[in-house]
């Protein structure tokens, strides 16, 4: 029997398992957090998609998979492994009430007390209206959501929705009520307040703040696969360059599952979902014009603003390098726990630097998981 193994959880992971069992391979879904679900789900899978746990999928959560020798051996690998915000810096954004978008969505979802809190949610995309919704509901005072992009850019996203009235529906439901203001972002935070551009300074117990998604590109450039500004290459069977490696996900929840499903099925099963996963897509496309970064998010950061969190290295710092590689043997930037992953977005931004090379172990871990990789 042919064996698949899967990395990541979410949407895509699950439905790439569930596909791949269907077509009659053995199947190991390994994800790094406790419970499956990804990002949007976090353990609480929605019921139409409890299908997708099929019994005969060996699953093991709290497995991280930081190296390419730490892999199993399996005759086709698919990599489910999702997205991470990206932050932008801006003075004060290292300010204990400042937090991502999507990660303060998670601590609430955790546990954290949210009812009666002011909060600002201030950044680029859909995100910022899922999370301040989700936060209302749990009682949460919604100040303002802050969308930098241009009006005339999201109204004319906005009047297109016609075309898939579900979604409009979705959006007008998440905004009804809601104080939502484009040409509208962040210039600094103090303490228990956050200065928004054209609104003034507004008291909050919490700026939640996030500019969109980067995908999870080091383990597939680990494995050998094309990666092109910021997005794995994939031919429309989900395969990327290298020949037994397929990668799903990592973009709106529909597109993430019809991507999984491709990548697991077999030919003639994942053909079907072309026309589906293409339209999602052209959709996602959109949302990226619509709402893509104005250049004056790259002029926020003063000299003394700190870009590297996990090592402390001001802007200053790192300004005057000649890339992402001098600026690490310089400064150290990127050199600390997150290995990058939120300054290496922002500096891409900043400086127009692309990421530097990928090397093991991309995650931080214990000694005793180095010194036995295959364990
Ligand atoms: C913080 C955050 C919050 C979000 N909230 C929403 C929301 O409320 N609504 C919405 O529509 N969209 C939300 N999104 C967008 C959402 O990510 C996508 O819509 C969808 O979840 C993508 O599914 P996926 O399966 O591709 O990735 P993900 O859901 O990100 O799943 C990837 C999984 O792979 C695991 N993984 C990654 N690398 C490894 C590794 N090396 N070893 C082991 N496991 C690994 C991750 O921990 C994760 O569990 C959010 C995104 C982020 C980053």
């Amino acid at each position: 029997m042919p064996s698949t193994l899967v990395i990541g959880g979410g949407p895509a992971g699950l439905a790439a398992a569930w596909a791949a069992v269907q077509s009659g391979d053995a199947v190991t879904l390994l994800d790094d957090n406790p419970a499956l679900g990804g990002q949007i789900w976090r353990g609480e899978i929605p019921a139409r998609y409890r299908r997708f746990l099929d019994p005969r999928i060996t699953i093991r959560t709290g497995v991280q998979i930081h190296s390419a020798t730490q892999l199993p051996k399996a005759d086709r690998i698919i990599l489910a492994t999702g997205t991470r915000e990206r932050f932008l810096p801006f003075p004060g954004w290292t300010l204990p009430h400042v937090l991502g978008a999507g990660g303060l969505q998670a601590m609430v979802k955790s546990g954290l007390p949210i009812a009666g809190k002011r909060v600002v949610v201030a950044g680029a995309g859909p995100l910022l209206l899922a999370v301040a919704a989700y936060l209302r509901k749990r009682g949460a005072k919604i100040v303002l959501v802050a969308e930098q992009a241009p009006y005339q850019r999201v109204s004319r996203f906005t009047q297109s929705l016609w075309r898939t009235p579900g979604k409009l529906l979705q959006a007008a439901q998440l905004a009804l009520g809601l104080r939502y203001r484009t040409d509208a972002w962040p210039l600094r935070a103090d303490p228990g307040s956050v200065t928004i551009q054209g609104h003034g300074v507004l008291p909050c117990d919490y700026l939640a703040c996030g500019f969109g998604l980067v995908t999870n590109t080091e383990l597939p450039e680990l494995l050998g696969c094309r990666v092109d500004t910021g997005a794995v290459i994939t031919d429309s069977k989900q395969r990327t360059t290298v020949p037994h490696i397929h990668f799903a996900g990592a973009g709106s929840v529909d597109r993430s599952i019809l991507e999984g499903q491709i990548a697991g099925f077999d030919l003639e099963r994942a053909r079907a979902l072309y026309p589906a996963r293409d339209a999602a897509v052209r959709f996602d496309r959109r949302i990226d014009e619509a709402f893509q970064l104005r250049s004056e998010l790259s002029t926020l950061a003063t000299p003394e603003t700190i870009i590297c969190r996990c090592e402390d290295v001001p802007f200053s710092a790192v300004w005057q390098q000649r890339d992402w590689r001098s600026a690490k043997l310089q400064t150290r930037c990127g050199m600390g726990p997150c290995q990058g992953r939120i300054c290496g977005p922002a500096l891409e931004h900043l400086c127009g630097w692309p990421a530097a090379s990928v090397r093991p172990p991309i995650f931080p871990t214990r000694l005793e998981n180095l010194l036995d990789l295959r364990d």
